[in-house]
């Protein structure tokens, strides 16, 4: 397999904010496999609250040269070996082991003349209802935003320690959406009943996130508190931490770049499944390659988070659309995007 890097600069529509920080510009990685004229694409967005940044993947996956030599994957279990093969390599680094296996398994589906969905699931994919994210906004920007989300079925908003329902209630009587509510871990100091019974009649689904991870002892209580689901995030990042997810929330968040790609995440999936716990799949600011992973999925989940790519203005892929809110893969093999990278 011969290995090409890419640094791509990716810039949103609206610039959006981290700590108070307007961003930009985000640099993601992709990477492309080439074996017997079929190419792979795979990619990373490196997140800095984990430590990653695109140089760092870059190198990383730089060093895997020698192994892509002669290397060959003729089925999911092979992907899979390649995973554990990798990972001591690649580690800590779940954002390169994301793009090898994202690669990987767009590459097999191409080699045989499927999808990625008929390689996972062995069916074409289904159309995805995702939600799209509101920030911390001024009022100004609130406004801005919900005119441009009146009509999908389903907004996620962001909150923080002060738990204001102003904005919930302005989405809710403007947009016809299902809201979502992300709580960022902020809400150790609030009170979940209060809060919970309030945005039961926002059209609220669930309460994402709600305490630090640290706090974890004090989960049980919020969960018996909380009259809506509450979804971890932060709180399960990697398969083990699924195990830890009963009797401290309801479900959880499976985002790619996270966990390593496909492999787990499908992994995540399947244990939630068993353990009957609701899912999520979520996503950074990504290219419509990496949402089209999150697709592959989002096929076995209950909710999708897979805004990234509707949020940039440059997006080099093309084979995804979002029509009014519902995901379409619209490329038949692989991970059904292209581009000339
Ligand atoms: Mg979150």
């Amino acid at each position: 397999m011969q290995l090409s890097t890419t640094i791509l600069k990716l810039h949103p529509k609206t610039p959006f904010r981290i700590a108070r920080e307007a961003q930009t510009e985000v640099r993601n990685v992709v990477i492309k496999l080439t074996v017997d004229g079929v190419a792979g694409y795979g990619e990373a967005s490196p997140n800095k609250f984990y430590k990653e940044t695109a140089d760092r993947v870059v190198e990383l996956i730089e060093g895997l040269r020698d192994h892509f030599v002669g290397l060959r994957v003729d089925s999911v279990a092979d992907i899979e070996r390649v995973w554990t093969e990798v990972w001591p390599r690649l580690q800590p680094s779940r954002a390169a082991q994301c793009a090898v296996d994202i690669a990987l398994w767009d590459w097999l589906a191409k080699k045989k003349g499927i999808s990625v969905c008929e390689l996972a699931f062995g069916r074409k994919p289904g159309p995805i209802v995702t939600s799209f994210t509101i920030g911390i906004s001024t009022p100004e920007e609130l406004v801005r935003k919900v005119e441009d989300l009146k009509a999908v079925p389903s907004i996620k908003v962001k909150s923080d320690a002060k738990g204001d329902l102003a904005p919930l209630r302005f989405i809710a009587a403007n947009t016809v959406a299902k809201l979502r509510v992300d709580a960022n871990c902020a809400w150790a100091e609030l009170d979940a009943k209060a809060l919970s019974t309030e945005l039961t009649k926002l059209r609220t689904e669930f309460i994402e996130q709600p305490l630090p991870p640290e706090n974890r002892e004090q989960m049980p209580a919020f969960l018996a508190q909380s009259v809506l689901p509450v979804l971890a995030d932060e709180s399960c990042v990697v398969r083990e931490d699924v195990e830890h997810i009963p009797g401290h929330f309801h479900g959880f968040n499976i985002k790619l770049v996270k966990c390593g790609g496909i492999t787990p995440g499908l992994a995540m999936m399947r244990r939630g499944r068993e353990l009957g716990l609701k899912m999520m799949v979520g996503c950074m600011l990504e290219t419509s390659l990496l949402i089209a992973a999150g697709v592959v999925v989002a096929q076995g989940t209950d909710y999708a988070d897979l805004d990234g790519s509707w949020l940039l203005a440059d997006d080099p892929f093309v084979g995804l659309t979002y029509d009014n809110g519902t995901i379409n893969v619209t490329g038949m093999l692989g991970l059904g995007v292209e581009a000339e990278i």
